[in-house]
């Protein structure tokens, strides 16, 4: 067998294509591989235009395509690619070889490759691993997720989680959308208005989902997304997350941190300097020092501590069983801490005071946890998902790059290849 006969056979080129020619260059450690189609393949041609009878007009330049390595050595497949002539209409159109992939400098197995590398690190590392830029990776990446993506089905959703994004730190966002159910990433897009309802659901329609399939909708308490759900999904109910409620906690309890820290006395500022994590944490997942700091200011009887004390309760709240229980202890705790911020100057618990309004406001979205209460989870990690994809796409932060690699690693989109 000769070496262009065995390389036939493993690319499985069949009877249209041969390989002409293989070479090892050894100065670039390349292997080259000329292939070049049969007078078979002019049997079956046909015009992809109205079927036609077709002969060969030209051929191309030589093209070539990076296919995976042979042994350690760099493997690239060349080819001048024959264009076809209808005898009916004229139209002349190039043949595509069976073994390209979705870009035109890769090979089907090679994208594969890559993509399964993709999966496992950074963009700029796999370009490194290949010897590939990564421009051209990018490419074959958009152009998989694209196709990838257009054949998602979302016939089946029922239960959305939207959470806005930062691309970079107070600066843009990009609104993003989750099946809660079956824990992927539907949609996102630029922005975290009102706006991006819209286009969520005008993709969701695309993809077989329906508006009004939408049954519940997890998120935080922005006004804007509210509005986005009561204008295009009318049997969808509001469910005001866990994850976004307490997180509303931390900061309010930092606000009095800082405020107490401003107005100043006897051994706050030793008290409460570089103690803003010590409050973020709960209380089993401090480490020992950590512990013992608290307790000891803990006992100077500060404002911060209290409102820590409130964050607490609150997040015990939700571990009540029923949602009666949950409405009495909701409505208890905000008159107490209305009833404990009157006791001190200088508003000091203005911005607890401020989260108790906004729990009362919106009381009827965050009840409903307990009648949904299954889906939240996806929702918290989404956070971390998104982190995730701004390190594997670094050096790229454009809104198509980002929300790319998040379709990719999360959108549970099917690649065929891998
Ligand atoms: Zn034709």
């Amino acid at each position: 067998m000769t070496p262009e006969k065995l390389f036939h056979e493993l690319l499985g080129l069949g009877l249209n294509w041969e390989v002409v020619e293989s070479r090892f260059e050894r100065e670039s450690g390349t292997v080259f591989l000329e292939i070049g189609e049969t007078a078979k393949l002019w049997e079956l041609a046909r015009c992809p235009k109205e079927g036609g009878l077709v002969f060969c007009y030209d051929h191309t330049e030589v093209l070539t395509w990076r296919h995976l390595n042979i042994f350690q050595h760099r493997c690239e497949i060349t080819c001048r690619l024959p264009r076809g002539k209808c005898r009916q209409c004229g139209h002349v159109f190039r043949v595509r070889p069976p073994w390209e992939g979705l870009s035109t400098h890769f090979t089907k197995e090679f994208e594969a490759f890559a993509l399964l590398l993709m999966r496992e690190m950074p963009m700029s590392k796999v370009a490194e691993t290949v010897g590939e830029t990564d421009t051209r990776l990018w490419r074959m990446l958009f152009r998989q997720v694209e196709a990838a993506y257009a054949e998602a089905d979302f016939s089946n959703v029922c239960c959305v989680g939207v959470d806005e994004m930062s691309i970079r730190k107070g600066h843009e966002y990009l609104s993003v959308f989750a099946d809660l159910v079956r824990k992927r990433v539907l949609f996102a897009t630029e922005g975290k208005d009102q706006a991006t309802w819209l286009k969520f659901v005008e993709a969701l329609e695309k993809h077989n989902g329906h508006r009004h399939a939408i049954t519940q909708v997890s998120m935080d308490m922005s006004p804007a997304y509210q509005c986005g759900v009561r204008d295009n999904c009318r049997n969808a109910q509001i469910v005001f997350d866990k994850f976004h409620v307490i997180k509303n906690a931390n900061e309010a309890v930092d606000q009095v941190r800082r405020a107490e820290v401003r107005v100043g006395g006897a051994g706050v500022w030793e008290a409460l300097h570089k103690s803003q994590w010590l409050w973020r944490k709960n209380p089993e997942n401090l480490t020992e020092a950590e512990q013992e700091r608290l307790a000891g200011i803990k006992n100077k009887n500060l404002c911060t501590a209290k409102a820590y004390q409130m964050r607490l309760v609150l997040q015990d709240i939700y571990r009540s069983a029923h949602v009666g229980v949950a409405r009495r202890r909701l409505q208890v705790w905000c008159r107490w801490v209305r009833w404990v911020a009157r006791f001190y100057k200088a508003n000091l618990f203005g911005s607890m005071v401020k989260l108790a309004q906004m729990i009362e406001n919106h009381l009827a979205g965050i009840l409903a946890h307990w009648k949904w209460g299954v889906t939240n989870a996806f929702m918290e990690g989404l956070n971390s998902v998104f982190s995730a994809t701004k390190r594997k796409a670094r050096g790229y932060r454009s809104t198509t790059h980002l929300i790319t690699m998040l379709y990719f690693i999360s959108g549970k989109l099917r690649f065929p290849q891998i």
